[in-house]
């Protein structure tokens, strides 16, 4: 008996998530296998917001809050803004969500109508196809390669703009790719879409603290502020503070937007976690060495993996931002595995890696781009050394 109905049968399991469920089936078998597949610090969440936690436990804020959460929490999202964006919000437009994912997926629910289309530059972060489809919209997925440091340019998104579209996906900076749009390359995007007053902005600015060599991350109402009015700015404490198993996700958007999301969050989770928003709160307001900590650890990490990639066919643009290089593989595909497989495309290499290299890594086909190979290292420099010398030496069995 199928207990799937044929809405949920049309979206596929989050493929990060099937990668790192895989590792771990063969962990369970006995394999040593090195988990290069999760977007997720592998750093402990800094002590003063886990005693911000117990404390909040200990005074008694176990209960619900409401959808639009504790002032605590919104006022220390305002600083933040403020602060770290140069953003004027008020209370009312600001929202939070059990994680970013929660607010991405209640913004389709709550305002796609059935014709509506979604723009997503390709590569993209996987969940926005299955969001946007679940939820009824049309995703247009706009391949965007290499040679344009796989950024949207003014010009192709003009044409690709029509009446129907209701939302444009940006990812700043980009999981895949890591790329990281300046300024000025916002600024064209937003000339565009100041001619097409349909069309809303998503910014997924949830990497922003993780960036190298001197690379800024402009926020996009910041860069385009005549756009800030039909922008929601999206953000979390999951990535920057190490808090993914927390869920805490915030945004700031027109509180038209805003109501629209409350009103979907008091019918399914009705908050977050209490005690994750005074969390959330502790770690935007709280000292913030840790981002000066983490970023120079993702730094270390991403010489190595340039590093150990430098010694195979792979190639990469090296990453502005976020903790994943997405290296191109097409030199490996067709070529034969030493028991006379052939290598079709970057889902069979990714299976090979895993099987006979022990290394889990997601393929390029699941953000929307063939040829392509997702690596995180959000991990250990001792795993990602062990872990990129299996890739080196499985990738030479290739012939
Ligand atoms: N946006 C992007 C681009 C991500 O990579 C992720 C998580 O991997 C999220 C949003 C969701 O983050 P959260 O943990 O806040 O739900």
């Amino acid at each position: 008996m199928s207990f799937e109905n044929a809405r949920t049968a049309g979206i596929r399991l989050s493929a990060s998530m099937a990668a790192s469920m895989r590792a771990t089936a063969l962990r369970a078998q006995g394999r040593t296998v090195f988990d290069l597949s999760l977007g997720e610090p592998d750093f402990n969440t800094p002590e003063p917001i886990v005693q911000a936690a117990l404390d909040a436990m200990q005074a008694g804020l176990t209960h619900y809050t409401g959808p639009s959460g504790l002032a605590v929490l919104k006022e220390a999202i305002i600083r933040k803004f403020a602060r770290e964006n140069g953003l004027t919000y008020k209370a009312d437009e600001i929202a939070i969500g059990v994680g970013a994912k929660q607010i991405l997926f209640d913004l389709f629910m709550g305002s796609l109508n059935p014709d509506d289309s979604v723009l997503i530059p390709a590569p993209f972060w996987l969940s926005y196809r299955d969001m946007v489809e679940y939820n009824g919209g049309q995703a247009v997925l706009l391949p965007c390669g290499a040679e344009t440091n796989f950024k949207l340019s003014p010009e192709r998104l003009a044409a690709a703009i029509t009446p129907q579209t209701r939302w444009l996906m940006l990812n700043n900076p980009s999981n895949p790719s890591g790329a990281v749009y300046t300024r000025a390359e916002l600024e064209g995007l937003g000339a565009v879409l100041e001619r097409h007053p349909q069309v809303c902005i998503m910014s997924d600015e949830i990497y922003e603290h993780i960036r190298f060599e001197g690379v800024e991350v402009c926020s996009f109402p910041k860069a385009c502020p005549a756009l800030k009015d039909r922008t929601l700015v999206v953000n979390g404490v999951s990535k920057a503070y190490a808090m993914t198993g927390w869920r805490l996700g915030y945004a700031a958007g027109p509180a038209a937007l805003i109501r629209v999301l409350n009103k979907l969050e008091s019918q399914t989770t009705t908050c977050p976690s209490s005690i994750s928003q005074v969390a959330a709160a502790a770690a935007l307001d709280g000292p913030q060495d840790f981002l000066a900590t983490a970023q120079a650890a993702y730094t270390r990490r991403r010489a190595l993996v340039l590093e150990a990639l430098a010694q195979t066919e792979l190639r990469v643009v090296p990453p502005d931002g976020a903790f994943y290089v997405f290296p191109e593989c097409s030199a490996y595909i067709g070529r034969q595995t030493p028991d006379g497989r052939t290598i079709g495309d970057d889902i069979a290499l990714a299976d090979y890696l895993l099987d006979e290299g022990g290394v889990a890594v997601v393929p390029g086909q699941a953000f929307g781009v063939g040829n392509y190979l997702r690596l995180s290292f959000a991990t250990s420099e001792e795993n990602l050394r062990t872990a990129l010398a299996a890739m080196v030496a499985c990738l030479s069995t290739l012939k």
